[in-house]
């Protein structure tokens, strides 16, 4: 069944909130032309006889953390039981986030085309900020991506999510066993040193190594962003929750770590 699009938001188009009073004037500046927020009436309109949604009438915003979960894990049980709702994807959609957006919730995970996020959680167009990389490596680069969705598209909820059997954490365990880098060109080399310190962490201890070590990886990278001066003080004033999480591919459960 459908179900209504959201309303957009647009950062010019609304009371600033303390959130985005927190950040800087360049942030903000460089962070609305990158959300595409800078003009909301400038923009692509909508094509000769597309009827953009009534927003007033379906406003379905979720008010903190703790409302943006049970959306992410509500979207995931359906995601199990296979009753997915038709996304929100389709040309009305489309045309109501193209003038601003308001996503509920900033996702970090792995590249693994098994664990498609949006598909995961049943979300649609402008759900999430999704930020992946293989094996959920963090750098600089991935957390300022996170950072932007969190303090620019005022996300709620962010959740580091790891994956059963990923092939970035095993192959960085074969590589921390062997003593030696990766053979191959390129920058798979600086993935290994990323994710080594996880690897390196559960060496030794019981259970499954791959699991450990990804779920070693999510704590780790945890620890890591709640020292970013962005994303601490929102934490600890509550207006931003933080989680770890597991997806099984066997089931397609998200576990909360
Ligand atoms: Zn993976």
């Amino acid at each position: 069944m459908n179900h209504p699009p959201r309303t957009p938001s647009c950062t010019p188009s609304r009371t600033p909130s303390r959130r985005q009073v927190l950040t800087t004037a360049a942030t903000t500046l460089a962070a609305g032309a990158l959300a595409g927020c800078a003009g909301s009436t400038s923009g692509p309109t909508a094509e000769a006889g597309t009827q953009v949604p009534n927003a007033a009438a379906t406003t379905t915003l979720v008010a903190d953390g703790k409302q943006a979960m049970e959306r992410l894990m509500a979207g995931n049980a359906r995601f199990v039981a296979a009753q997915e709702q038709d996304l929100d994807e389709g040309i009305a959609r489309r045309v109501a986030v193209s003038k601003g957006q308001h996503p509920f919730a900033t996702i970090l995970g792995c590249v693994d085309s098994r664990v498609p996020i949006e598909l995961v959680f049943d979300q649609g167009l402008g759900d999430l900020v999704v930020v992946r990389s293989a094996g959920g490596a963090l750098d600089r680069s991935v957390t300022g991506s996170i950072e932007f969705g969190i303090a620019e598209l005022h996300t709620p909820l962010l959740m580091v999510l790891g994956h059963q059997r990923c092939g970035a954490l095993d192959a960085t365990i074969k590589a921390v066993d062997a003593g030696r880098r990766t053979s191959a060109a390129g920058s798979l080399d600086y993935l290994v040193d990323t994710l080594a310190p996880a690897v390196r962490q559960v060496t030794g201890k019981p259970g499954d190594r791959l699991t450990n070590a990804v779920q070693a990886n999510v704590t780790l990278t945890l620890t890591k962003l709640r020292q970013s001066p962005v994303i601490s003080p929102l934490e600890k004033s509550g207006k931003l929750k933080l989680i770890a999480a597991y997806y099984e591919l066997d089931t397609g459960r998200v576990v909360l770590l």
